[in-house]
């Protein structure tokens, strides 16, 4: 075999992607092209512990730079692929060059939502994305003591707990009526929202930031109630957005991602597609699904590489994440959505309890918070559909590989 291989993007996914290429053996050359200074890195310390100082940038790298080191790759960062040519087989980039492919992986992720409100441009105003964004932010925070989060998702609530940790002063604006609303529960919520707010941190829940106030750099964020909130920086968490219009526009299939099936390919059968930009099918909520975690971006990345080197493999998991904040760690296992049943199981006040999510009876997912057992247990019982009563999933007693 000795085609040509290109990856657009080179985050998590690409790094993942030509990893496990190389352990395929894999006879062609890859050329990797991503539009940021880095090699692939991992994102999940930039809001945790790169963004408080505990862990340095070269520690971030997925593979050290003499990974790469290898005439069969070739890594163009600084690069942007702008437009691909399907029936040609090419890729164009922001430097005029024109790249043959005999095969395409698309491993654009993701970008910050913009909320594009008055005054966000302004200087002490941030999105956090990447390395360079966090090293502004750092950078800044020397100077600040009052900061305002907008979004009390993952990101916003992961930056509050780092800056509430250095002694500052923290205040969280969050337009829906409780914290991490989109994803877990509101016993979950209410237990984050009571942490944070022991630790000082100063919520304004059900409302809006319309605008940013400041001359030369931000000096307050002003909320829907006509609230001015005092802060010399300001982090913007609001979700995420596929890189999806690249694919579109080369006539990809996308919809709310690249739409790949089960072994990662996209609508044109040499095009592949792996991590956040993605929408595949999840064989065990047999629903169409798009993710934004490490594991999915890591395991698509191993079902393309497998496929691509000729040994077919389907990629159906059951998703899983997760989120560190002060000494908790969150993890989460499944997708909860149209749960209609919840177990609480432990006591939240030990900072150690999880929280099961039923539908139809059915263990569609869980929280577990600083319940490791938990969420290596319950993998294999939400991925089997199982049915277990209530009482017995809340007794801490009970082992769940027992119930298996
Ligand atoms: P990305 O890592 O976004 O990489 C895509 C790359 O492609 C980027 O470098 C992008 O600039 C580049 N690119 C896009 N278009 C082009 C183009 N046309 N040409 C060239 N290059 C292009 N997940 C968890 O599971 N747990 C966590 O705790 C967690 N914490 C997180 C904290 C933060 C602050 C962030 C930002 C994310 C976190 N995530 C976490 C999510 C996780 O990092 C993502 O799911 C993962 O990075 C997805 O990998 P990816 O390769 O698909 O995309």
């Amino acid at each position: 075999m000795n085609d040509s291989l290109v990856i657009v993007g080179a985050g998590h996914a690409a790094g993942q992607l030509v990893t496990s290429l190389k352990q395929h053996k894999y006879a062609g050359r890859i050329a990797l092209i991503g539009d940021e200074p880095q090699l692939p890195y991992q994102r999940p310390p930039l809001s945790k512990k790169y963004l408080s100082g505990e862990m340095d940038a070269e520690r971030l790298l997925f593979k050290s730079a003499s990974f790469y080191d290898d005439d069969q790759i070739e890594t163009r960062l600084n690069t942007h692929v702008e437009t691909i040519n399907l029936e040609q087989g090419l890729v164009n980039t922001n430097a005029g060059e024109s790249i043959a492919y005999d095969t395409l992986v698309l491993a654009t992720g993701s970008r910050a939502r913009r909320l594009n409100l008055d005054g966000e441009n302004l200087p002490g105003v941030f999105y956090l994305r990447s390395i360079q964004d966090v090293d502004a932010i750092r950078e800044r925070l020397g100077t600040s003591q009052r900061i305002a989060i907008v979004g009390a998702g993952y990101i916003g609530l992961e930056v509050a707990a780092v800056c509430r940790q250095s002694g500052r002063d923290v205040t969280v604006i969050e337009v829906t009526d409780r914290v991490m609303s989109r994803v877990v529960s509101p016993d979950v919520s209410a237990f984050y929202q009571r942490v944070h707010e022991e630790a000082g941190v100063v919520f304004h829940l059900s409302t809006g930031v319309t605008r940013i106030l400041g001359d030369t750099h931000a000096r307050a964020v002003v909320t829907d109630k006509d609230e001015e909130i005092d802060a010399d920086l300001v982090i913007i968490g609001a979700g995420i957005v596929p890189n999806i219009e690249l694919a579109k526009s080369a006539g990809v299939v996308v919809d709310d991602g690249i739409v790949v099936d089960a072994y990662c390919q996209t609508s044109s059968p040499e095009v592949y597609a792996v991590g956040d930009c993605t929408t595949h099918p999840n064989p065990i909520y047999q629903r169409q699904v798009r993710l934004e975690s490490v594991h999915n971006a890591l395991e698509q990345a191993k079902t393309a590489a497998s496929n691509i080197c000729g040994k077919p493999q389907e990629y159906g998991q059951v998703p899983w994440f997760w989120s560190d904040q002060y000494d908790l760690k969150l993890q989460i296992v499944g997708l909860s959505q149209g749960y209609d049943e919840v177990v609480i199981r432990g006591n939240p006040d030990d900072r150690r309890f999880s929280c099961l999510y039923l539908r139809d009876g059915v263990f569609i997912a869980i929280d577990a918070v600083n319940s490791p057992r938990d969420f290596i247990q319950s993998k294999a019982l939400i991925a089997a559909g199982a049915r277990i009563d209530p009482i017995t999933l809340a007794d801490t007693a009970i082992d769940f590989k027992s119930m298996m």
